[in-house]
């Protein structure tokens, strides 16, 4: 269980031998893509089992489980939102090849591998953030932030209207600030 952040699977058994290989491991603070990050909120747990299917082909399933900390739409407090997700990848063998190589033929998808170290990082990630809601809640009656002050209405009671809301209402308050001592 020491490979446990490991996040590749060695497929050089599987390659001479055939049959399946298996491999599991965690995730630990956030998924990235690109320049944007997720963080996450204990460990993302991920199994993958990789089966020869004939040929240069493999079959390459997986599932990867975590909690992540998105912010709430209305008052963009971090909400842990569980996700689990599920993928299937067809994988092609290529000796030599030195990254992994996406390929849509068609109507098939799959991807080309070279190296029997397989990094398992891009399938768990966009299979996970993938499996993402666009937006989350951090509770049903979420009041939100004061589109006036900023306040979290959750919190506080600013004392300012909702609905009310228009250029001038923000500059009424400036202009007479004693109104709502
Ligand atoms: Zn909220
Ligand atoms: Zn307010």
């Amino acid at each position: 269980m020491e490979q446990r952040e490991v996040t590749s699977i060695n497929l050089a058994r599987l390659l001479k031998e055939g049959g399946t290989a298996r491999a599991a491991g965690v995730v630990r603070e956030a998924f990235h893509v690109g320049e944007e990050h997720f963080p996450l909120q204990g460990e993302a747990n991920w199994k993958v089992a990789v089966s020869a299917v004939g040929g240069q082909e493999y079959w390459l399933s997986g599932e990867v489980e975590g909690v992540v900390l998105m912010e709430c739409r209305r008052c963009l407090k971090p909400t842990p939102t569980h996700i689990h997700a599920h993928f299937q990848h067809l994988l092609r063998y290529q000796e030599g090849l030195k990254e992994v190589v996406f390929h849509e033929e068609e109507e098939e998808e799959y991807y080309t591998f070279g190296l029997p170290d397989l990094d398992l990082l891009p399938f768990l990630t966009e299979a996970f953030v993938t499996e993402m809601p666009y937006t989350v809640l951090c509770e049903e009656g979420c009041k939100g932030l004061c589109p006036v002050c900023g306040a979290d209405r959750n919190l506080v009671d600013c004392g300012h209207e909702v609905g009310l809301s228009h250029p001038f209402t923000g500059l009424k308050d400036l202009l007479n600030p004693a109104r709502h001592m």
